[in-house]
């Protein structure tokens, strides 16, 4: 089962190595269609995943918490929402890359 939908390959393999230092055996699926993208419509279907190798209920909660750890740990850290147009931007940004508010105002 997928556990997870990446917006990019090395993301998809961030969580992959998240969750197999974890004992959980994953996969990324779906890197060669993103290779692809520029021909294809990018959607759900053709960003990279993570896949459970041997899926099992108790396998799927621990990958879904971890996934959500990696998550909650990413947008604390790593990117802000603008509060003046909600696109979302990386910490490093002082101003919103779409519309120029600054950060936190
Ligand atoms: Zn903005």
């Amino acid at each position: 089962m997928k556990v997870f939908t990446a917006s990019n390959p090395t993301e998809a393999h961030i969580v992959c190595g998240l969750l197999t230092s974890n004992d959980i055996q994953a996969e990324v699926r779906g890197e060669q269609l993103f290779a692809i993208q520029g021909e294809v419509p990018f959607d759900d279907s053709t960003s990279p995943s993570v896949w459970l190798v041997e899926p099992s209920s108790a396998m799927e909660e621990k990958a879904t918490s971890i996934v959500q750890d990696y998550l909650d740990s990413i947008n604390q850290e790593s990117s802000w929402f603008c509060q003046s147009c909600e696109e979302e931007n990386e910490a490093q940004f002082g101003l919103c890359w779409n519309c120029g508010q600054a950060a936190g105002t």
